[in-house]
Protein backbone atom coordinates (compact mmCIF):
# COMPACT_ATOMS: atom_id res chain seq x y z
CA UNK A 1 0.00 0.00 0.00
CA UNK A 2 3.01 2.12 0.67
CA UNK A 3 3.44 2.88 -2.98
CA UNK A 4 -0.28 4.08 -4.04
CA UNK A 5 -0.47 5.79 -0.75
CA UNK A 6 2.51 8.02 -1.58
CA UNK A 7 1.73 10.18 -4.75
CA UNK A 8 3.27 13.25 -4.99
CA UNK A 9 2.75 15.50 -7.81
CA UNK A 10 5.32 17.91 -10.06
CA UNK A 11 4.36 20.78 -11.76
CA UNK A 12 5.44 22.02 -15.12
CA UNK A 13 3.89 26.00 -15.59
CA UNK A 14 5.33 28.22 -17.98
CA UNK A 15 8.34 25.74 -18.51
CA UNK A 16 9.38 25.91 -14.66
CA UNK A 17 9.23 22.89 -12.58
CA UNK A 18 7.31 23.11 -9.32
CA UNK A 19 8.88 21.61 -6.08
CA UNK A 20 6.75 17.82 -5.66
CA UNK A 21 4.07 18.25 -3.29
CA UNK A 22 2.03 15.06 -1.86
CA UNK A 23 -1.60 14.17 -3.49
CA UNK A 24 -4.48 14.19 -1.32
CA UNK A 25 -7.15 13.45 -3.37
CA UNK A 26 -6.21 10.65 -5.20
CA UNK A 27 -5.08 10.90 -8.87
CA UNK A 28 -6.40 12.98 -11.78
CA UNK A 29 -9.04 11.98 -13.72
CA UNK A 30 -7.44 9.98 -16.63
CA UNK A 31 -3.91 9.37 -15.47
CA UNK A 32 -2.57 6.36 -17.09
CA UNK A 33 -1.45 5.19 -13.86
CA UNK A 34 -5.09 5.04 -12.45
CA UNK A 35 -5.93 1.06 -14.49
CA UNK A 36 -2.47 -0.24 -12.73
CA UNK A 37 -3.04 1.26 -9.27
CA UNK A 38 -6.84 0.25 -9.53
CA UNK A 39 -5.68 -3.48 -10.50
CA UNK A 40 -2.74 -3.46 -7.65
CA UNK A 41 -5.52 -2.13 -4.92
CA UNK A 42 -7.95 -4.86 -6.01
CA UNK A 43 -5.83 -7.30 -5.95
CA UNK A 44 -4.60 -6.31 -2.51
CA UNK A 45 -8.20 -6.84 -1.33
CA UNK A 46 -8.53 -10.22 -3.21
CA UNK A 47 -5.56 -11.32 -1.25
CA UNK A 48 -7.06 -9.97 1.97
CA UNK A 49 -10.25 -10.98 1.39
CA UNK A 50 -8.71 -14.60 0.31
CA UNK A 51 -7.69 -15.10 3.84
CA UNK A 52 -11.25 -15.83 5.55
CA UNK A 53 -10.27 -19.14 4.29
CA UNK A 54 -8.23 -19.89 7.79
CA UNK A 55 -10.64 -18.30 9.42
CA UNK A 56 -12.77 -20.77 11.29
CA UNK A 57 -16.14 -18.71 12.34
CA UNK A 58 -16.32 -17.42 8.20
CA UNK A 59 -19.11 -19.46 6.63
CA UNK A 60 -19.24 -19.27 2.75
CA UNK A 61 -22.72 -18.39 1.19
CA UNK A 62 -24.15 -21.79 1.01
CA UNK A 63 -23.87 -21.78 -3.09
CA UNK A 64 -20.18 -20.19 -3.13
CA UNK A 65 -18.13 -22.84 -0.53
CA UNK A 66 -16.92 -25.01 -3.17
CA UNK A 67 -15.21 -22.48 -5.35
CA UNK A 68 -14.53 -20.20 -1.78
CA UNK A 69 -16.27 -17.24 -3.70
CA UNK A 70 -16.20 -14.11 -0.69
CA UNK A 71 -16.36 -11.69 -3.37
CA UNK A 72 -16.84 -10.77 -7.22
CA UNK A 73 -15.06 -7.87 -9.04
CA UNK A 74 -16.45 -6.19 -12.47
CA UNK A 75 -14.30 -3.01 -13.30
CA UNK A 76 -15.00 -0.83 -9.94
CA UNK A 77 -18.33 -2.50 -8.52
CA UNK A 78 -17.48 -5.11 -5.93
CA UNK A 79 -20.10 -8.03 -4.86
CA UNK A 80 -18.63 -9.43 -1.41
CA UNK A 81 -21.23 -12.45 -0.07
CA UNK A 82 -21.04 -14.98 2.80
CA UNK A 83 -23.39 -16.86 4.88
CA UNK A 84 -26.16 -14.37 6.23
CA UNK A 85 -25.06 -14.84 10.16
CA UNK A 86 -23.53 -11.66 12.02
CA UNK A 87 -19.96 -13.80 12.58
CA UNK A 88 -19.60 -13.83 9.05
CA UNK A 89 -21.11 -10.58 7.93
CA UNK A 90 -18.96 -9.29 10.87
CA UNK A 91 -15.63 -10.46 9.64
CA UNK A 92 -16.01 -9.99 5.91
CA UNK A 93 -17.00 -5.94 6.65
CA UNK A 94 -13.65 -6.07 9.11
CA UNK A 95 -11.51 -7.74 6.33
CA UNK A 96 -13.10 -5.14 3.99
CA UNK A 97 -12.65 -2.23 6.01
CA UNK A 98 -9.00 -3.06 6.30
CA UNK A 99 -8.43 -2.04 3.07
CA UNK A 100 -10.00 1.32 3.99
CA UNK A 101 -7.69 2.00 6.26
CA UNK A 102 -4.46 0.81 4.62
CA UNK A 103 -5.12 2.46 1.56
CA UNK A 104 -7.73 5.54 2.25
CA UNK A 105 -10.54 4.03 -0.32
CA UNK A 106 -13.55 4.09 1.09
CA UNK A 107 -16.98 2.54 0.09
CA UNK A 108 -19.91 4.71 -1.16
CA UNK A 109 -22.73 3.68 1.37
CA UNK A 110 -25.23 5.80 -0.26
CA UNK A 111 -24.65 3.29 -3.65
CA UNK A 112 -24.23 0.38 -1.41
CA UNK A 113 -26.49 -2.26 -0.59
CA UNK A 114 -27.78 -5.61 1.57
CA UNK A 115 -29.26 -8.33 -0.09
CA UNK A 116 -29.92 -10.96 2.42
CA UNK A 117 -32.50 -13.72 2.59
CA UNK A 118 -33.64 -16.52 4.75
CA UNK A 119 -33.55 -14.42 7.83
CA UNK A 120 -36.14 -13.17 10.41
CA UNK A 121 -37.32 -9.39 9.78
CA UNK A 122 -35.53 -8.50 13.26
CA UNK A 123 -32.33 -10.00 12.75
CA UNK A 124 -32.46 -8.39 9.33
CA UNK A 125 -32.91 -5.03 10.49
CA UNK A 126 -30.61 -5.15 13.23
CA UNK A 127 -27.77 -6.05 10.69
CA UNK A 128 -28.97 -2.78 8.54
CA UNK A 129 -28.76 -0.93 11.36
CA UNK A 130 -25.25 -1.86 12.62
CA UNK A 131 -23.23 -2.37 8.92
CA UNK A 132 -24.91 1.21 7.97
CA UNK A 133 -26.21 -0.87 4.51
CA UNK A 134 -29.95 0.07 2.96
CA UNK A 135 -31.69 -2.81 1.72
CA UNK A 136 -31.49 -3.97 -1.43
CA UNK A 137 -34.23 -5.92 -3.92
CA UNK A 138 -33.90 -7.85 -7.16
CA UNK A 139 -34.67 -7.37 -9.42
CA UNK A 140 -32.21 -4.10 -9.90
CA UNK A 141 -30.07 -2.39 -12.68
CA UNK A 142 -26.66 -2.84 -13.48
CA UNK A 143 -25.01 -1.21 -16.64
CA UNK A 144 -28.93 -0.82 -17.33
CA UNK A 145 -29.92 -4.18 -17.31
CA UNK A 146 -32.16 -5.58 -14.95
CA UNK A 147 -29.96 -8.21 -12.85
CA UNK A 148 -32.66 -10.97 -11.37
CA UNK A 149 -32.78 -14.64 -9.66
CA UNK A 150 -36.20 -14.83 -11.68
CA UNK A 151 -37.61 -14.39 -15.11
CA UNK A 152 -37.87 -10.94 -15.89
CA UNK A 153 -41.75 -9.94 -16.41
CA UNK A 154 -42.64 -7.70 -19.20
CA UNK A 155 -43.50 -4.64 -17.26
CA UNK A 156 -39.75 -4.90 -15.70
CA UNK A 157 -38.36 -4.72 -19.51
CA UNK A 158 -40.39 -2.08 -20.80
CA UNK A 159 -38.55 1.02 -19.41
CA UNK A 160 -35.38 -0.55 -21.25
CA UNK A 161 -37.20 -1.35 -24.33
CA UNK A 162 -38.31 2.62 -24.35
CA UNK A 163 -35.38 3.62 -23.91
CA UNK A 164 -33.59 2.20 -26.63
CA UNK A 165 -36.81 2.80 -29.19
CA UNK A 166 -36.33 6.51 -27.66
CA UNK A 167 -33.23 6.51 -28.32
CA UNK A 168 -33.35 5.66 -32.22
CA UNK A 169 -35.96 7.73 -33.00
CA UNK A 170 -39.44 8.91 -32.30
CA UNK A 171 -42.24 6.44 -33.83
CA UNK A 172 -45.47 6.77 -33.32
CA UNK A 173 -46.93 4.73 -30.56
CA UNK A 174 -48.36 2.30 -32.97
CA UNK A 175 -45.64 1.58 -34.28
CA UNK A 176 -43.78 0.76 -31.34
CA UNK A 177 -46.07 -1.19 -30.41
CA UNK A 178 -46.13 -3.33 -33.65
CA UNK A 179 -42.27 -3.38 -33.53
CA UNK A 180 -42.54 -4.82 -30.38
CA UNK A 181 -44.95 -7.70 -31.27
CA UNK A 182 -42.84 -8.31 -34.13
CA UNK A 183 -39.46 -8.61 -32.25
CA UNK A 184 -41.06 -10.83 -29.16
CA UNK A 185 -42.38 -12.91 -32.45
CA UNK A 186 -40.49 -13.01 -35.11
CA UNK A 187 -37.99 -16.26 -36.06
CA UNK A 188 -34.98 -14.03 -36.96
CA UNK A 189 -35.34 -12.55 -33.08
CA UNK A 190 -35.35 -15.63 -31.96
CA UNK A 191 -33.02 -18.26 -33.53
CA UNK A 192 -30.11 -15.06 -32.45
CA UNK A 193 -31.06 -15.39 -29.45
CA UNK A 194 -30.59 -19.51 -28.87
CA UNK A 195 -27.47 -18.60 -30.83
CA UNK A 196 -26.35 -16.86 -28.26
CA UNK A 197 -27.66 -18.87 -25.28
CA UNK A 198 -25.90 -21.15 -27.55
CA UNK A 199 -22.66 -20.08 -26.86
CA UNK A 200 -23.08 -20.03 -22.93
CA UNK A 201 -23.65 -24.34 -23.22
CA UNK A 202 -20.84 -24.76 -25.03
CA UNK A 203 -18.74 -22.86 -22.58
CA UNK A 204 -20.41 -25.09 -20.07
CA UNK A 205 -19.86 -28.36 -21.99
CA UNK A 206 -16.16 -27.33 -22.69
CA UNK A 207 -15.93 -27.00 -18.95
CA UNK A 208 -13.78 -23.60 -19.82
CA UNK A 209 -12.08 -22.18 -16.88
CA UNK A 210 -14.04 -19.41 -15.86
CA UNK A 211 -15.78 -18.77 -12.58
CA UNK A 212 -19.16 -18.64 -14.05
CA UNK A 213 -18.72 -22.39 -15.59
CA UNK A 214 -17.17 -23.33 -12.73
CA UNK A 215 -19.77 -22.49 -10.48
CA UNK A 216 -22.53 -24.32 -12.72
CA UNK A 217 -20.22 -27.45 -12.90
CA UNK A 218 -19.84 -27.62 -9.19
CA UNK A 219 -23.88 -26.33 -8.43
CA UNK A 220 -25.63 -28.61 -11.27
CA UNK A 221 -23.41 -30.93 -12.92
CA UNK A 222 -21.61 -32.56 -10.65
CA UNK A 223 -19.67 -34.62 -12.53
CA UNK A 224 -22.43 -36.16 -14.16
CA UNK A 225 -23.06 -35.85 -18.56
CA UNK A 226 -24.01 -32.76 -19.45
CA UNK A 227 -26.34 -34.27 -22.34
CA UNK A 228 -28.14 -36.81 -19.76
CA UNK A 229 -28.65 -34.45 -16.93
CA UNK A 230 -32.41 -33.00 -16.67
CA UNK A 231 -33.02 -29.12 -16.32
CA UNK A 232 -31.89 -27.93 -12.76
CA UNK A 233 -35.74 -26.47 -11.51
CA UNK A 234 -34.16 -25.13 -8.59
CA UNK A 235 -31.54 -22.93 -10.75
CA UNK A 236 -32.46 -19.42 -11.57
CA UNK A 237 -34.47 -18.45 -15.03
CA UNK A 238 -30.92 -17.88 -16.81
CA UNK A 239 -29.72 -21.40 -15.88
CA UNK A 240 -32.38 -22.89 -16.98
CA UNK A 241 -32.69 -21.43 -20.06
CA UNK A 242 -28.73 -22.22 -21.17
CA UNK A 243 -29.76 -25.86 -20.10
CA UNK A 244 -32.78 -25.32 -21.74
CA UNK A 245 -31.02 -24.68 -25.15
CA UNK A 246 -30.11 -28.52 -25.33
CA UNK A 247 -33.29 -28.95 -27.31
CA UNK A 248 -32.41 -27.15 -29.83
CA UNK A 249 -29.61 -29.72 -30.72
CA UNK A 250 -31.57 -32.35 -30.31
CA UNK A 251 -31.25 -35.48 -31.35
CA UNK A 252 -27.26 -34.95 -31.38
CA UNK A 253 -25.85 -32.41 -28.78
CA UNK A 254 -22.44 -32.92 -30.32
CA UNK A 255 -23.61 -30.81 -33.20
CA UNK A 256 -22.40 -28.15 -30.93
CA UNK A 257 -18.47 -28.72 -31.55
CA UNK A 258 -19.65 -27.48 -35.09
CA UNK A 259 -19.80 -24.21 -34.24
CA UNK A 260 -16.63 -23.47 -32.45
CA UNK A 261 -13.41 -23.03 -34.91
CA UNK A 262 -9.80 -22.42 -33.31
CA UNK A 263 -11.69 -22.94 -29.64
CA UNK A 264 -13.81 -19.80 -29.97
CA UNK A 265 -17.57 -20.23 -30.07
CA UNK A 266 -19.16 -18.29 -33.53
CA UNK A 267 -22.37 -17.14 -33.04
CA UNK A 268 -22.87 -16.46 -37.00
CA UNK A 269 -22.50 -19.87 -37.34
CA UNK A 270 -24.87 -21.35 -35.36
CA UNK A 271 -27.22 -18.93 -36.22
CA UNK A 272 -26.85 -19.61 -40.00
CA UNK A 273 -27.13 -23.55 -38.83
CA UNK A 274 -30.57 -22.83 -37.22
CA UNK A 275 -31.86 -21.22 -40.31
CA UNK A 276 -34.55 -23.13 -42.06
CA UNK A 277 -32.74 -24.34 -45.50
CA UNK A 278 -33.84 -24.34 -49.26
CA UNK A 279 -32.77 -25.31 -52.57
CA UNK A 280 -30.96 -22.83 -54.19
CA UNK A 281 -31.89 -21.56 -56.65
CA UNK A 282 -29.77 -20.63 -59.61
CA UNK A 283 -30.67 -16.98 -60.34
CA UNK A 284 -30.35 -16.09 -57.13
CA UNK A 285 -27.92 -13.37 -58.35
CA UNK A 286 -29.84 -11.91 -60.80
CA UNK A 287 -32.88 -11.20 -58.58
CA UNK A 288 -30.75 -10.01 -56.04
CA UNK A 289 -28.63 -7.58 -57.69
CA UNK A 290 -29.06 -3.59 -56.81
CA UNK A 291 -30.64 -0.83 -58.61
CA UNK A 292 -33.72 -2.49 -59.97
CA UNK A 293 -36.70 -0.28 -60.27
CA UNK A 294 -39.56 -2.46 -57.98
CA UNK A 295 -42.16 -2.67 -60.91
CA UNK A 296 -39.57 -4.55 -63.21
CA UNK A 297 -38.46 -6.22 -60.49
CA UNK A 298 -41.77 -7.82 -59.16
CA UNK A 299 -42.37 -8.80 -63.03
CA UNK A 300 -39.06 -10.80 -63.27
CA UNK A 301 -39.59 -12.18 -60.28
CA UNK A 302 -43.29 -13.46 -61.03
CA UNK A 303 -41.32 -14.58 -64.59
CA UNK A 304 -38.96 -16.86 -62.91
CA UNK A 305 -41.46 -17.93 -60.63
CA UNK A 306 -42.92 -18.98 -62.78
CA UNK A 307 -46.23 -17.33 -62.39
CA UNK A 308 -47.08 -14.78 -64.89
CA UNK A 309 -50.80 -15.25 -66.34
CA UNK A 310 -49.60 -16.01 -69.51
CA UNK A 311 -52.39 -17.63 -72.46
CA UNK A 312 -51.61 -21.21 -71.57
CA UNK A 313 -52.22 -20.72 -67.64
CA UNK A 314 -55.31 -18.48 -68.02
CA UNK A 315 -56.33 -21.75 -70.18
CA UNK A 316 -56.09 -24.10 -67.32
CA UNK A 317 -58.06 -22.06 -65.50
CA UNK A 318 -61.07 -22.68 -67.78
CA UNK A 319 -60.74 -19.34 -69.46
CA UNK A 320 -61.54 -18.78 -72.96
CA UNK A 321 -59.51 -16.47 -74.56
CA UNK A 322 -57.74 -15.95 -77.77
CA UNK A 323 -54.32 -18.10 -77.43
CA UNK A 324 -51.93 -16.75 -80.72
CA UNK A 325 -49.42 -14.52 -78.91
CA UNK A 326 -50.45 -10.76 -79.75
CA UNK A 327 -46.60 -9.40 -80.30
CA UNK A 328 -45.51 -11.39 -83.44
CA UNK A 329 -47.31 -12.10 -86.15
CA UNK A 330 -47.80 -15.67 -86.06
CA UNK A 331 -50.25 -18.04 -84.84
CA UNK A 332 -47.99 -19.39 -82.06
CA UNK A 333 -49.19 -19.70 -78.39
CA UNK A 334 -48.34 -16.86 -75.88
CA UNK A 335 -46.58 -19.32 -73.53
CA UNK A 336 -43.86 -18.19 -70.52
CA UNK A 337 -41.25 -19.31 -73.32
CA UNK A 338 -42.76 -18.08 -76.42
CA UNK A 339 -42.61 -14.58 -74.53
CA UNK A 340 -39.17 -15.07 -74.20
CA UNK A 341 -37.52 -14.98 -76.23
CA UNK A 342 -39.00 -17.09 -78.99
CA UNK A 343 -41.41 -14.36 -79.59
CA UNK A 344 -39.44 -12.51 -82.65
CA UNK A 345 -40.81 -9.15 -81.29
CA UNK A 346 -38.83 -10.14 -77.92
CA UNK A 347 -36.24 -11.77 -79.23
CA UNK A 348 -35.41 -8.44 -81.75
CA UNK A 349 -35.66 -6.49 -78.50
CA UNK A 350 -33.36 -7.98 -76.00
CA UNK A 351 -30.57 -9.05 -79.14
CA UNK A 352 -30.70 -5.07 -79.82
CA UNK A 353 -30.50 -3.78 -75.86
CA UNK A 354 -27.78 -6.32 -75.75
CA UNK A 355 -25.81 -4.81 -78.94
CA UNK A 356 -26.56 -1.49 -77.20
CA UNK A 357 -24.26 -2.22 -74.95
CA UNK A 358 -21.77 -4.01 -76.67
CA UNK A 359 -22.59 -7.45 -76.11
CA UNK A 360 -23.02 -9.46 -79.33
CA UNK A 361 -24.61 -12.72 -78.77
CA UNK A 362 -27.29 -15.04 -80.39
CA UNK A 363 -30.71 -14.69 -78.06
CA UNK A 364 -31.58 -18.19 -76.81
CA UNK A 365 -34.24 -19.51 -74.86
CA UNK A 366 -35.76 -18.06 -71.72
CA UNK A 367 -33.86 -20.73 -69.84
CA UNK A 368 -30.46 -20.45 -71.52
CA UNK A 369 -30.61 -16.66 -70.75
CA UNK A 370 -31.45 -17.04 -67.58
CA UNK A 371 -28.39 -19.87 -66.96
CA UNK A 372 -26.20 -17.32 -68.70
CA UNK A 373 -27.08 -13.91 -66.72
CA UNK A 374 -26.98 -15.97 -63.80
CA UNK A 375 -23.64 -16.56 -64.14
CA UNK A 376 -22.22 -13.30 -65.25
CA UNK A 377 -24.30 -11.69 -62.78
CA UNK A 378 -22.28 -13.49 -59.82
CA UNK A 379 -20.14 -10.53 -59.97
CA UNK A 380 -20.90 -7.02 -58.98
CA UNK A 381 -18.97 -5.17 -61.73
CA UNK A 382 -21.15 -2.20 -63.02
CA UNK A 383 -21.22 -3.68 -66.84
CA UNK A 384 -23.36 -6.27 -65.37
CA UNK A 385 -25.53 -4.75 -63.08
CA UNK A 386 -26.31 -2.70 -66.01
CA UNK A 387 -27.28 -5.89 -67.83
CA UNK A 388 -29.18 -7.05 -64.68
CA UNK A 389 -31.43 -3.73 -65.15
CA UNK A 390 -31.50 -4.41 -68.63
CA UNK A 391 -33.10 -7.93 -68.55
CA UNK A 392 -35.31 -7.15 -65.99
CA UNK A 393 -36.83 -4.00 -67.89
CA UNK A 394 -36.74 -5.69 -71.08
CA UNK A 395 -39.20 -8.51 -69.34
CA UNK A 396 -41.43 -5.90 -67.91
CA UNK A 397 -41.77 -4.14 -71.02
CA UNK A 398 -42.54 -7.03 -72.86
CA UNK A 399 -45.11 -8.00 -70.49
CA UNK A 400 -46.42 -4.51 -70.79
CA UNK A 401 -46.65 -4.48 -74.45
CA UNK A 402 -48.27 -7.77 -74.48
CA UNK A 403 -51.13 -6.40 -71.65
CA UNK A 404 -51.53 -2.82 -73.73
CA UNK A 405 -52.10 -5.12 -76.75
CA UNK A 406 -54.33 -7.59 -75.93
CA UNK A 407 -56.56 -5.63 -73.08
CA UNK A 408 -56.60 -2.32 -74.40
CA UNK A 409 -55.53 -2.44 -78.39
CA UNK A 410 -52.79 -0.13 -77.86
CA UNK A 411 -49.64 -0.28 -79.40
CA UNK A 412 -46.19 0.94 -78.75
CA UNK A 413 -43.24 0.71 -81.43
CA UNK A 414 -40.41 -1.30 -80.42
CA UNK A 415 -38.20 1.92 -80.70
CA UNK A 416 -40.48 3.97 -78.40
CA UNK A 417 -39.97 1.19 -75.64
CA UNK A 418 -36.38 0.69 -76.02
CA UNK A 419 -36.27 4.82 -75.79
CA UNK A 420 -38.04 4.51 -72.44
CA UNK A 421 -35.68 1.42 -71.06
CA UNK A 422 -32.78 3.90 -71.90
CA UNK A 423 -34.40 6.59 -69.98
CA UNK A 424 -34.74 4.77 -67.16
CA UNK A 425 -31.12 3.32 -67.12
CA UNK A 426 -29.85 6.86 -67.12
CA UNK A 427 -32.49 7.61 -64.47
CA UNK A 428 -31.48 5.33 -62.04
CA UNK A 429 -27.88 5.32 -63.34
ZN1 LIG B 1 -44.90 -13.82 -80.26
Amino acid sequence: MECVTTVSYTLLINGGMTTSFPAKKGLRQGDPMSPYLFVLVMEYLNRALKKLQIVPNFNYHPKCSKQHITHICFVDDLLLCCRADRISMQLLMKYFEHLSSVSGLKANMVVSSLYISGVTTEFRQKLLVELHFSLGSLPFKYLGVLLSATKLTINQCMPLVEKIVARIFLLPKKVVKLAQQSAGTSSGMAQRRIAAILKLLWAISQKKDTLWVQWIQHQYIKGKDLKEIKTPRQASSVVRKIFEARQWLAPNMDRIQTYALDAKFSIKKAYMDSLPQYPKVYWKSLILSKGRIPKHQFIMWMALQPRLATIDIIQLWGIQVQSECVLCSTDAEETLTHLFFECSYSKTKWQKLLQWIGIQRQVRSWNEELAWLANITRNKHPRTVIIAFIFAATVYHVWMERNSRRFQQLKKTTTERLKEIALQLHIVG
